[in-house]
């Protein structure tokens, strides 16, 4: 097993053999950490040559020599030839001088861990050289973990460490003040980029003296439409810190899996005409478990602020004097357009979007049809598949050609993924003849067609030969 250890370089010398863009990257690194760095090499790459001159850097000009290891604690070796580095790291050995040879854990007597900087705070993974890939994926999705806030927080506590220590002289009321300061409203602040607000929280709290208690919140994430791949890592970073979570019906298990492993899961909303919480107990649900004190995820399909009511959540939140964020999330329309090669916007038949709802009469009868029949722009429209009858009647009323097509995708970005695509026309009997059911997303105009060519995820239920009008060549060769 290896050693692991944190290295204190300030003002200590450390050598680098080597001028090539590898030596550049490990100089990087090593200024940071505030060595004297000395790179040795016959030439070196711009950027090294120019830290040579503005005198970030010493420069041995020449071969490597074996004096060059005099006075200094630690030797990278980073040169092309095995042999050099070799006889680096023969020559460091004798002279107990710790030497890394770059990839070759077999010649090195120190290895450099894949790190996660939130200075101060620093992860270091290290798979004793076994597999340096591997642990540069796991490094990923640590980084992934952390949120970039953490480091402000930790320089912050380091600030006040002795000022909170005096105050909370008690090791227990120590701890809760830290956990406070992990959990509550501070680092809450510093995640939303506002780190006075954060400070004079800090100092808010520290002055008044008594253990804050802890001040539960609700994040508002948008969980995407199903794949766990399209969550965003501020997403996934709330789950993992969440004790509840409140999500809909629709949001998948692969999802909720990764999800901390003793949060609290309640299932809310409705799927289809089945169970349903209405909004006015959702809203009780948040306002009860934060006033408990608790990280309150809101988990909605999509982004929260599409057809998902998340306004209303949002409202509710604030005149309850709750600490709220708010994650984005992918919706449905981007991610079905996406799964199915569907490029929403082109620039000669279509130069806008619409996201529209139809899911009952009273939706219909507000509609402005005439505007939603316009050609050259594409309609994306949520929870219509009940309603296909009418809304293709209204669109054909009001101008829109039977001829468009139109992509129907259900289960967008799962791994039931279906495509139905064809013209407007004949839109009600083949999403009956095919059992299209909810979840799914309509997207027409001329777009659409696109499908039939780009389809690229699950199974497309299509017309191979409906080509889209803007590819001439493909057409051509069919
Ligand atoms: N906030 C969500 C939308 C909620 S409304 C978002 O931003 O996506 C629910 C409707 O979204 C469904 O009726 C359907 O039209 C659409 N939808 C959600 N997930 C979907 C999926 N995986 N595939 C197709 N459509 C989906």
């Amino acid at each position: 097993m290896l050693y692991p250890l944190f290295a204190d370089l300030n003002d200590r010398h450390v050598l680098v053999v080597g001028g090539g863009d590898i030596a550049a990257r490990k100089t990087t690194m090593l200024l940071k950490a505030g060595a004297r760095v000395t790179v040795g090499a016959p030439m070196l790459v711009p950027e090294l040559r120019e830290w040579v001159r503005q005198g970030r850097i010493a420069y041995k000009a020449g071969t490597y020599q074996t004096d060059w290891l005099e006075g200094v604690w630690l030797v990278i070796a980073a040169t092309r030839s095995r042999p050099l580095n070799a006889r680096i790291a023969a020559d460091g050995q004798a002279r107990q001088r710790l030497v890394n040879v770059v990839d070759d854990p077999a010649l090195s007597s120190f290895q450099v861990p894949a790190l996660i900087d939130r200075s101060p705070l620093l992860v270091a993974i290290s798979s004793g050289g076994a597999a340096p890939m591997l642990a540069r994926r796991l490094r990923e999705r640590i980084e992934g973990l952390l949120d970039p806030a953490f480091g402000s927080l930790v320089q912050l506590a380091q600030r006040y460490r002795a000022r909170i220590r005096a105050r909370y002289a008690d090791l227990t009321a120590r701890r809760r003040f830290y956990d406070w300061l992990h959990d509550g409203p501070v680092h809450a602040q510093l995640r939303a980029d506002r780190p006075a607000h954060a400070e004079h929280q800090l100092m808010t709290a520290l002055a008044e003296g008594a253990a804050p208690t802890t001040i539960g919140s609700v994040a508002l994430v948008g969980a995407g439409p199903g794949d766990p791949g399209l969550l965003t890592l501020r997403a996934l970073r709330a789950l993992n810190e969440a004790d509840v979570i409140l999500h809909d019906a629709l949001i998948s298990e692969p999802i909720l899996d990764l999800a901390r492993r003793d949060a609290v899961r309640i299932a809310v909303g409705k799927r289809g005409g089945s169970t349903h919480t209405p909004q006015a107990s959702i809203h009780a649900l948040m306002l009860e478990h934060a006033q408990a004190g608790c990280r309150v995820v809101r988990l909605k399909g999509g982004d929260p602020f599409v057809f998902g009511r998340g306004g209303e959540e949002l409202e509710f939140l604030r005149e309850h004097g709750i600490a709220y964020e708010i994650v984005p999330g992918i919706t449905a329309a981007l991610a079905c357009a996406a799964y199915s090669g569907v490029p929403l916007t082109h620039r000669e038949h279509a130069q806008s979007v619409r996201l529209v709802t139809a899911h009952c009469q009273q939706s219909f009868n507000t509609l402005d049809w005439s505007e939603l029949a316009r050609e050259r722009q594409t309609l994306a429209v949520y929870m219509g598949v009940g309603q296909l009858d009418e809304l293709t009647r209204q669109f054909i009323a009001h101008g829109r050609a039977a001829s468009t097509p139109f992509a129907l995708i259900e289960n967008g970005t799962l791994p039931q993924q279906r495509t139905l695509t064809g013209k407007l026309g004949e839109l009600p009997t083949l999403a009956t003849r095919h059992a299209i059911q909810a979840p799914a997303l309509l997207i027409l105009g001329e777009v659409a067609a696109q499908a039939n060519v780009s389809h690229w995820f699950g199974e497309l239920l299509g017309d191979p030969l409906l080509q889209p009008a803007f590819a001439p060549a493909l057409a051509d060769a069919a």
